[in-house]
């Protein structure tokens, strides 16, 4: 990696991954050189996905939406650090509505503190992707819902074998 290469990371729970990630994810690529999408590991939390399920399936849609410059990762312990072992210099987080600030303002103020390199940028979402999130795509296919308008079309198979109901 050359020195002036500026490398962003996309952290996130993705379980599963949305079409409102995938946006946030393919826009940092073009203003970044390199994209770490990094899934941090908390064994306390319940997931529909495992950790491994979830990253193959960012590794999955990266692919197939031709995003060259982006990595998958697990981070164990504080994104700060994690930032600071790749050499990242921004933490790129999609916001959504007012009720996404308070949460992303109080985690961006704690990682300037833990390191004051790193730079917490925010974009804002797409109109279309306003409401969209992990939850509410589970939520949906939990009552037998048509997510495919919410989650990639290549890992809608897979997404819906597990949150659906058996038919
Ligand atoms: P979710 O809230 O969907 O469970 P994550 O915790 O995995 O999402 O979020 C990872 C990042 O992606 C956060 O910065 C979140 O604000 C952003 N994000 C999630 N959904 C969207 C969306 N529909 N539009 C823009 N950003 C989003």
């Amino acid at each position: 990696m050359t020195q002036h290469m500026k490398t962003a990371i996309c952290p996130g729970s993705f379980d599963p991954v949305t079409l409102g990630h995938l946006d946030i994810i393919s826009r940092a690529g073009k203003i970044f050189d390199r994209i770490i999408v990094a899934v941090p590991v908390n064994p306390d939390k319940r997931y529909s996905f495992s950790v491994e399920e979830r990253m193959d399936m960012l590794r999955a849609v990266c692919a197939a939406e031709g995003i060259g410059n982006v990595e998958v990762d697990r981070v164990e312990g504080l994104l700060a650090d994690y930032a600071r072992r790749k050499g990242a210099v921004v933490v790129v987080k999609g916001l959504r509505a007012l009720t996404d600030f308070e949460y992303e303002f109080q985690q961006a103020l704690t990682n300037k503190k833990l390191n004051p390199q790193l730079e917490t940028m925010f974009l804002s979402t797409n109109a279309e992707y306003m409401f969209l999130s992990s939850s509410m795509v589970k939520q949906v296919a939990g009552f037998g819902g048509d997510i495919s308008h919410f989650v990639p079309e290549c890992l809608l198979a897979q997404i819906q074998s597990r949150l659906c109901p058996p038919a």
